[in-house]
């Protein structure tokens, strides 16, 4: 069902009006690693919405490496993302991690998120597959572009077929960033399928100064959007606090990679 053989055109995804694929211009999908309270996300929603953002994306539930480390504000924080959706009427997107938390997520949430450490999380992916929410599948940690598209497949084979890719790095030896971001998947899925792909450079790099060259660079392969984590005062950050844009250069990315946008 994704493949570009059986469905030439690309696929439009349309988040209440917001579109993502086609010629659409790019999606922002921008906000903190985790919902960090109400008044934060308010105020987070608010500034990402004013760099250029048009979605408002932020972790209530948290795939955490240590199960030490602050695991996601759960319910609480989706609630905080819905009032920030309501102050700025960004959609919102967030990770969901465990099929028990489904009718919330089709309740409230308005993108649905895979992230990296489920991306083969077959039971997951087949439940996604019932909702009826557009899912942002992100490519696991070490898959290949094939087993990525393959879980694609899962969740369009259940009948959802408003998938978009998101390419956030894979891991490779090089240990000078957080991880490699793999730009030559833009090119390749979008010639294998049809489906909208963005790009993470925040994930992807782990580094805050090099997430513009990196946004750049990806809408210049021809992504159709970016995730990229934002934070007011990255250094207090609740997670991901080194991979955080301030929002000022935020904005100024944003900016330029429309530019960039605008003349490919
Ligand atoms: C995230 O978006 O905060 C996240 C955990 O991403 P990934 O699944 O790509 O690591
Ligand atoms: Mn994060």
């Amino acid at each position: 069902r994704a493949n570009r053989l059986f469905h030439p055109e690309d696929t439009i995804i349309d988040v209440n009006g917001t579109k993502i694929g086609g010629q659409s211009p790019i999606a922002v999908m921008a906000g903190p690693c985790s919902v960090e309270g109400e008044e934060h996300m308010i105020k987070m929603a608010k500034l990402v919405k004013a760099g250029g953002a048009n979605f408002l994306r932020g972790g209530a539930y948290k795939p955490r490496t240590s199960p030490y480390s602050f695991q996601g504000l759960g319910t609480e924080g989706i609630l905080d993302l819905v009032k920030a959706r309501e102050a700025t009427g960004l959609p919102i997107v967030s990770e969901l991690m465990d099929e028990a938390h489904i009718d919330e997520f089709e309740e409230y949430v308005d993108v649905v998120q895979i992230g990296a450490r489920n991306m083969q999380n077959f039971q997951l992916l087949k439940a996604v597959g019932k909702m009826h929410k557009p899912v942002l599948l992100k490519r696991g940690l070490a898959n290949t572009i094939e087993e990525w598209i393959m879980s694609a497949e899962y969740i369009m084979a259940g009948g959802n077929e408003n998938v978009i890719l998101c390419e956030r790095g894979i891991r490779t030896f090089e240990r000078a960033t957080r991880n490699t971001l793999d730009l030559s998947a833009v090119p390749v899925v979008k010639e294998k399928t049809h489906l909208p792909i963005i790009v993470d450079p925040s994930h992807a790099t782990g580094d805050y100064k090099y997430v513009e060259s990196m946004a750049i660079a990806a809408v210049a392969a021809g992504a159709d959007g970016l995730e990229i984590e934002v934070h007011d005062n990255p250094q207090c950050a609740w997670s991901d606090g080194a991979q955080c844009l301030k929002p000022d250069k935020f904005a100024e990315t944003i900016a330029m990679c429309r530019k960039v946008a605008a003349a490919i």
